[in-house]
């Protein structure tokens, strides 16, 4: 079966729903494909005591502020109901499950092409995928003798699976701080980190790091020399995370140095028995899916020309990092990315129909 539309959105997480919220605003055929059963987008699959870093007031979408939550920081469930009402709120075309599984230049549109082998023929394509279907795994040295469990975070569920076991965290980030605190107190833990964390402070929250960026990106747009920033760390000392540094136990250790068949070699020549190996260590772009059409390069991302993918002028990436446009990894980034995009394709249509005489339709009203 072949579809047609103005506009696809590949995805159905925050990103999506950002440039969803700006195609209800043109008079363009749109759908968006989400693989998920359910709203929330990656949140969904997050580990239940999951904090966001940033607070509720910079952690909203174009349109309808994120309501207060009970804590500053929103909680995973309080982030999923905001963006399932978010969805409802604006009657966003989600249609799930529906994955998408490649991308075709056919002349006149790009092909999606659907899990179900169907065909959806788009002028111009929005994918806004996220990066949580695409863990960033590091290899480590003999991880293959390892004969205990290696997972990354994006399949940390919670503590429950891991009780009374000898666990190692790996990564110096958020996630690794985050996941250490849902651990201590449930098993034998040691947190891993290749440089050691850096913590902001308590009364700094994580739109500090929004700010900082913001600050940085709006030198280079006016042509100044950013200053060098005085970074004042990267761990946002949510409550779980300050709960355990207040107990004295929020401490990492230097990487191993290889894996063996019942655990790690350390750096001293010392053997540890670990059972299982959580990775906090990253993300990359989940795009498989733009293929044959468009590849990633070895650090996952697409070549751009501007808000286009160099590959196709009707492909335009959404919220997968800095080079998708600034910050537009973030709730309260992606809006504006998502608005620059919906502007250019609604300014190329609307030409392309004009120069091929069939004129233009009526604005539909914000619903
Ligand atoms: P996602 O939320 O991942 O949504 C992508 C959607 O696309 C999913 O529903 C998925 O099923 C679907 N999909 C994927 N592939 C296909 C396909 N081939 N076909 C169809 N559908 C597909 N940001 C903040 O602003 N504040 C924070 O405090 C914060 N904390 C974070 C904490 C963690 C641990 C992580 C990992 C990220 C955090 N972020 C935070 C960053 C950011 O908000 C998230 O990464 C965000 O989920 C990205 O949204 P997205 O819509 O781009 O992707």
């Amino acid at each position: 079966m072949i579809r047609t539309l103005d506009v696809a959105v590949i995805g159905g997480g925050q990103a999506a729903l950002a440039a969803g919220f700006y195609l209800r605003r043109t008079s363009l055929r749109f759908a968006m494909f989400d693989a998920d059963v359910s709203p929330g987008g990656a949140w969904a699959h997050a580990w239940s005591s999951l904090y966001l870093f940033s607070p509720a007031r910079a952690s909203s979408l174009p349109g309808w502020p994120m309501p207060a939550t009970a804590n500053n920081y929103p909680t995973r469930d309080e982030t999923i109901a905001y963006l399932a009402e978010y969805e409802r709120r604006y009657a966003l075309p989600v249609e799930r499950p529906v994955g998408i599984v490649a991308t075709l230049d056919a002349a006149e549109a790009l092909h999606l092409v659907t899990d179900t082998h169907d065909i959806i023929a788009a002028r111009a394509v929005i994918s806004a995928t996220g990066t949580w279907s695409a863990p960033n795994l590091p290899h480590f040295t003999d991880q293959s003798e390892f004969r205990g469990r290696v997972v990354h975070s994006a399949q940390y569920a919670g503590h429950e699976a891991f009780e009374g076991q000898r666990v190692l965290v790996v990564g110096a980030g958020n996630s690794g701080a985050q996941i250490f605190a849902d651990l201590v107190n449930q098993c034998r833990v040691t947190w891993v980190t290749a440089a050691p964390p850096v913590f902001l402070p308590d009364e700094v929250d994580g739109e500090y790091l929004f700010d900082q960026g913001t600050a940085r990106f709006n030198a280079i747009k006016e042509g100044r020399t950013p200053d060098t920033p005085k970074s004042l760390g990267d761990i946002v000392m949510v409550e779980s995370v300050r709960a355990v540094r207040e107990r004295g136990l929020l401490k990492s250790v230097p990487l191993f140095r290889r894996f063996t068949t019942t655990g790690v070699e350390w750096t001293d020549g010392s053997h540890e028995h670990i059972d299982a190996v959580i990775l906090a260590t990253g993300f990359r772009p989940a795009i498989q899916h733009l293929a044959p059409l468009a590849t990633p390069d070895a650090r996952g991302r697409l070549a751009m020309d501007g808000l286009r993918a160099a590959a196709h002028p009707m492909l335009f990436p959404l919220g997968y990092g800095d080079w998708t446009g600034f910050a537009s990894a973030t709730l309260i980034g992606v809006g504006r990315a998502a608005k620059a995009v919906v502007d250019a394709i609604e300014s190329d249509l609307k030409q392309s129909t004009t120069e091929g005489g069939e004129g233009e339709t009526e604005k539909r009203a914000n619903p």
